[in-house]
């Protein structure tokens, strides 16, 4: 069984009957006629990777590269991190696990989210392990050994809902499971996991209560059925930077980009040793293409919400809510140019949003803005870190990076 070969405009070249996945065209940076772009710090990521390393101590680190590595580009992002040595890829999709075994990735590779379609073959035949929790995950992989398409048993890992009442058997309801998992032969448990909901919370208490269900859980597998996993593992970032829950796999995502799962204090620190030294991978910058000088009370942009409140030059930056920057950020975001950090003004529209440069001598057509990340000019120098842009936005930092759409093109760094 092969995956269906798309068009550019991913109009299906195969029969409806094959398994079809999505591969959106990304923008390459052959396209970048606009100056917006994001760049991702391969340097950085390596650097995040030995931090996280540290911390998990002697557990395995499974990078989590779901949704186009949050963004970063998951192709070039698992490349990087492979060559460093990580110890495996999490995907949320098995499109996604196509896509980095399609960029040559031999480290394993775990499909999280247990939506197979009629694909099993297919996650098999490229040497994923899936994420199991419902007989007919059960089904469909006994399938392809009964079929011949491959030697059995297949590794699977069984996801146990613990608390966060989104996948996997209900921790109440492990026996039932195990005894499903009997009848199916040519399966076989090789990993147990769960999820933590408030790992990044003030209290430990559910991550406390979640971890104890897991390892009873773990306890009945192993007494009741004779199941025993070599491997368990229930870290996200946040548990992982805290030391907690680190088992003997951890799977963190956002950390492997650089941001802290915890909120940043005004300061910029978290009073967390390991995610202060967490270096954001990616900036985003584009580049002022007109400038005007407009009287007190000029109104600026869709809807006027914002009125200059004195004689004020307003700068326009190709980049919008389409391009991932949030309409939230409406009045509220802020931007750097020249070293030099200015509010973004009036309303961000789908491909364009202005800027206040009345405080920012020499500012000029061309001049580099920087909406995420760091920039170093000749007023000083600054940075914008994705927790930053989430609060102004109301959102969170991992919202932030996956919204930068596929309209911006990556450009990998080595600095
Ligand atoms: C996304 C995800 C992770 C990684 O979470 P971060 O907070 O980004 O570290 C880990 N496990 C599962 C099941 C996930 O869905």
């Amino acid at each position: 069984m092969t995956l269906t070969k798309t068009t550019e405009g991913g109009l299906p070249l195969a029969p409806p009957s094959e398994p079809r996945v999505l591969r959106p065209r990304r923008a390459a940076p052959a396209d970048a006629v606009r100056p917006t772009r994001a760049e991702v710090n391969l340097a950085a990521l390596r650097h995040n990777l030995r931090v996280v390393k540290r911390c998990a101590g002697g557990s395995r680190v499974w990078a989590v590269l779901k949704a186009d590595a949050y963004g970063h580009g998951a192709p070039a992002v698992a490349r990087t991190l492979e060559r460093a040595g990580v110890d495996g890829f999490c995907v949320a999709l098995l499109e996604e696990g196509v896509e980095l075994r399609d960029a040559g990735i031999r480290a394993p590779i775990l499909v999280m989210g247990g939506y197979y379609g009629s694909a099993h073959g297919e996650l098999v035949a490229r040497e994923m392990t899936p994420v199991v929790y419902d007989r007919s995950h059960l089904e469909g992989f006994a399938r392809v050994v009964r079929a011949g398409e491959a030697p059995g048993p297949i590794d699977v890992h069984v996801k146990i809902d613990t608390g966060m009442a989104r996948l996997g058997v209900n921790h109440t309801q492990i026996d039932a499971f195990a005894e499903e998992l009997a009848r199916f032969p040519e399966v076989r448990v090789v990993g147990l996991m769960t999820h933590l909901a408030c790992a990044d919370a003030d209290s430990e208490a559910e991550t406390a209560l979640q971890m104890t269900r897991f390892d009873e859980a773990t306890a009945r597998l192993a007494r009741g059925h004779g199941v025993r996993p070599e491997v368990r593992h229930a870290a996200n970032s946040a548990a992982l930077l805290r030391g907690e829950a680190t088992l003997d796999v951890a799977r963190p995502g956002l950390a492997i980009f650089g941001v802290s799962p915890r909120r940043i204090a005004p300061d910029q620190t978290t009073g967390d040793a390991f995610s202060s030294e967490l270096v954001q991978a990616m900036t985003v910058r584009s580049e002022i293409v007109d400038l005007r000088d407009v009287p007190e009370g000029a109104p600026v942009g869709y809807g006027a919400l914002f009125h200059a409140a004195r004689p004020s030059r307003i700068a326009t930056l190709p980049m919008g809510y389409a391009d991932g920057l949030s309409r939230h950020l409406t009045n509220e975001g802020v931007a750097l140019v020249r070293g030099r950090r200015v509010p973004i003004v009036g309303a961000v529209s789908m491909d364009m949003c202005m800027i206040d440069v009345t405080e920012v001598p020499g500012a000029s057509m061309r001049d580099e803005v920087v909406v995420l990340g760091e920039q170093e000019g000749p007023l000083g120098k600054d940075v914008i870190l994705a927790d930053e842009v989430a609060r102004a936005a109301r959102t969170i930092p991992w919202e932030v990076l996956t919204q930068i759409s596929r309209r911006v093109p990556r450009f990998y760094r080595e600095p």
